[in-house]
């Protein structure tokens, strides 16, 4: 059996294997047509600095507003999308979202980076690099306010490969992070290869941080070896003060999760920054 969680409220809905296939198929051929039909939708996300409530970037992450079936979660579409190759339109079409955003926030005075999640389908795209500097120039942003995340098991798969295609990026001047680090392989030592600014945590491997010491310890080595490669980590998940205190005393450099905001639409983004900010100063 499969669980797919259903979509605004706390139940789990149980279906059988052929019932998920048969739903994966549905969501593929629908989701061609819904970029065109203009349902998808961009989310942020704040990521603040330790050094209080500075928002220093929003990671943009896509939502699909289905006509009948409600916001669907890019958990649940995302997997399909790469599976169909739509994943490359669908992620050049956050990109660009994203960029203009952004570049809207930095018209207003906000300096504030957007960060987007690239797939490893994206990443064997040959000409990704020239893509992300098309877009680059049409929106007109300064490539130091976008940062890219790739996970780490793309790299893994192909070194040689990524370690081009990310310096082609990094050359630009765009900043790269290795999202959903501790998820799986796990070394740094690989990355020493490759022009990464930052690593994020993600929230699995902080979940028992306030109760567990061990993964006390372990984000504790983690985070030294990091800073001794000269990269800084992001906490991902932190929903707790609890976890915030000893994730700040750990030495993570910033952090994203719940306990400052959930991903909200562009509209309501500078509200969330001028509370956070206010927090800071109170
Ligand atoms: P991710 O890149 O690791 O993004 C962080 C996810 O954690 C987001 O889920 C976010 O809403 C969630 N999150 C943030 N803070 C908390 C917290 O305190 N508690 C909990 N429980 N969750 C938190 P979301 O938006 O559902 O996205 C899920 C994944 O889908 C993303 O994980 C990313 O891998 C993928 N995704 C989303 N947008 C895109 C996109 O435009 N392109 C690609 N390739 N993948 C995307
Ligand atoms: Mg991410
Ligand atoms: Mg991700
Ligand atoms: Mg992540």
């Amino acid at each position: 059996m499969y669980s797919s969680k259903k979509r605004g409220k706390n139940t789990y809905h149980l279906f059988s294997k052929t019932e998920s296939l048969n739903r994966q198929f549905e969501i593929g051929m629908e989701m061609s047509g819904a970029l065109e039909r203009e349902e998808f939708a961009v989310y942020y996300q704040p990521q603040i600095n330790s050094l209080g409530g500075h928002v220093e970037s929003l990671e943009a992450l896509v939502r699909w507003a289905h006509p009948t079936k409600g916001l669907i979660s890019p958990v649940d579409f995302i997997p399909v999308a790469e599976e169909t190759g739509f994943i490359v339109d669908l992620g050049e079409w956050v990109l660009r979202r994203a960029c203009q955003q952004a570049k809207l926030w930095q018209q207003e005075g906000k300096n504030v980076k957007v960060s987007v999640n690239l797939s490893s389908r994206q990443l064997q795209e040959a000409n990704l690099v020239q893509r992300v500097k098309s877009v680059l120039e049409e929106t007109e942003l300064p490539p130091r306010l976008l940062k890219l995340e790739v996970t780490e098991s793309v790299i893994i798969n192909d070194l040689v490969a990524s370690v081009q295609l990310l310096k082609g990026l990094s050359d630009m001047g765009v900043v790269i992070e290795i999202d959903d680090f501790g998820t799986g392989y796990s070394s740094l030592s690989y990355l020493t290869q490759l022009p990464v600014s930052a690593i994020k945590l993600d929230r699995t491997f902080t979940a028992e941080i306030v109760s567990d010491e061990r993964q006390r310890k372990v984000v504790e080595s983690v985070v030294k070896l990091a800073h001794a490669l000269g990269m800084s980590v992001v906490a991902e998940g932190v929903d707790s003060v609890e976890k915030l205190k000893i994730l700040e005393q750990k030495g993570c450099d910033s952090f994203q999760g719940y306990l400052f905001s959930k991903p909200l639409p562009a509209n309501q983004l500078p509200e969330v920054m001028n509370q956070l900010q206010r927090k800071e100063t109170c």
